[in-house]
């Protein structure tokens, strides 16, 4: 390509570009065609004022205070006309990050999960709510929990409980242990060191430690943290039998299972899906945006039918155009996938044929079609579409977005909302004139340890 400044062109002030600027070329930088590739570019200072430019006040000084007084012009002038700023742009936390590319064109169905994916709950309020039936239930078998609350600033996704200890431990991605909490109090480094050393976080060993996948995991997380303090202090019932932490991990389990198991958790949030569900009138539109421009939807949740439709009823059909209605979105639905083992195995397949969820047994899935139970492999089949041209879309780490992408090549994408937070407060950094002021900001923040 040929360098512009050796054009014969003329300046609307009448003076040849060609008496400003020389190029000093290298015959070492030839392309195939014999045009230059590379040279220096030369300013012969004398005649930039013949272009109305400050020569003194251009070239004098650092090249640092011109970058920035230069910088400060290109802002001035991108706000005048209303272009976002890339600093502004970075404001928006609600955006798409990419690890690896991804070319959307050669995606033709999208599938989504449900829960804290396509239906966005309030944490404090659903987890919140799991937290008290799981306390109740830990109560009327004898466990000490007068006193205690729900502490969603406690725990956040992507910990790792170490169930031989009663710590919960923050690994970095070589799987070493960096920080760590016994109960509710945090322990020092030293306490982590001499604990754990060069020991990994192994999380085929299922028996010891239990990741935590998802938002679901705060409410439990909670509870056993705050239930290790009691079992320490002495606390809890000698009649409750010789507990170690481990045994003190599954009774919270059950106590929370219980919760789920009775329905008593789900049918309070189906009778009033207000009080738990984050609305966002986007999102409804953003899958009819998909859908038009050609590419089939899936929805695949574990949740079982009524439950499903329930929220997503809730959810959607308010910002739906006309009479659409949440199922005349999706190609194909599967309720009560049974994840992960819908990636990995085939299970029986229901069809749902009346709106009361009754069921009929069914080989071949349709387009359109509602069904419970099945395989990827069926959903793969009846679309005839395979492997990476297929995106999923969810928010548990490893069954959503690990093992859909090991067993059947499917593209992932997970969502985290947390980072909608995190973005913020990096931007509000930022913002921040001295390092005073960011370390004033961010020890009242939750995320201080985290830029500390
Ligand atoms: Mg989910």
């Amino acid at each position: 390509m040929k360098c512009q400044c050796s054009s014969s062109s003329s300046s609307s002030s009448g003076v040849d570009e060609k008496s400003v600027f020389s190029l000093t070329s290298s015959s070492k930088y030839e392309d195939y065609l014999g045009e230059k590739t590379k040279g220096d570019l030369n300013v012969k200072v004398e005649h930039l004022e013949a272009f109305g430019i400050d020569s003194q006040a251009t070239l004098k000084g650092p090249m640092e205070e011109v970058a920035r007084v230069e910088a400060e012009e290109a802002e001035d002038l991108l706000r005048d006309l209303g272009i976002p700023t890339p600093s502004s742009s970075r404001q928006s936390p609600r955006d798409i990050f990419c690890s690896r590319t991804l070319n959307l064109q050669s995606i033709s169905a999208i599938g989504y999960d449900m829960d804290y994916t396509l239906i966005h709950y309030n944490v404090i309020a659903w987890e919140g709510r799991a937290y008290d039936y799981c306390m109740e239930n830990l109560k009327k078998v004898g466990f000490p929990v007068d006193g205690l609350a729900f502490d969603p600033d406690l725990v956040i996704r992507g910990l790792v409980i170490d169930k031989e200890k009663g710590n919960l431990v923050k690994a970095d991605r070589f799987a070493y242990v960096k920080r760590a909490m016994h109960g509710t109090k945090m322990l020092s480094n030293r306490a982590v060191s001499e604990m754990y050393g060069r020991e990994l976080v192994d999380l085929r060993k299922e028996s010891r430690w239990e990741f935590l996948n998802t938002l679901f995991s705060v409410s439990e997380a909670v509870a056993y943290m705050q239930m290790v303090d009691r079992l320490d202090d002495g606390t809890i019932a000698a009649q409750l039998g010789p507990l170690d932490y481990e045994g003190l991990y599954k009774a919270v389990g059950r106590a929370l299972i219980r919760a789920h198991v009775e329905g008593q958790l789900k049918s309070e949030i189906m009778s009033k899906p207000e009080l738990f569900v984050t609305p966002d009138p986007e999102l409804p539109l953003a899958l009819l945006d998909q859908k038009e421009a050609g590419k089939k939807l899936l929805l695949i949740t574990n949740s079982d039918y009524h439950y499903t439709d329930k929220m997503m009823q809730h959810s959607f059909n308010r910002f739906l155009p006309n009479d659409m209605g949440w199922r005349d979105l999706f190609d194909i639905m599967v309720v009560s996938a049974r994840k992960p083992e819908f990636f990995q195995m085939s299970h029986p397949m229901y069809e749902v044929v009346t709106g009361e969820g009754l069921m009929r047994p069914c080989f071949k899935a349709k387009t359109g079609g509602l069904y419970s139970g099945g395989s990827a492999q069926m959903v793969e089949n009846s679309l005839n579409i395979h492997g990476d041209e297929i995106l999923y879309v969810g928010d548990h780490i490893y069954t959503d977005v690990s093992q859909s992408k090991v067993h059947l090549r499917w593209r992932t994408a997970l969502i985290c909302r947390e980072l909608e937070e995190e973005v913020c407060v990096v931007d509000f950094l930022f913002t921040c004139k001295s390092t005073e002021e960011k370390v004033q900001l961010t020890c009242f923040g939750k995320f201080r340890s985290h830029y500390l």
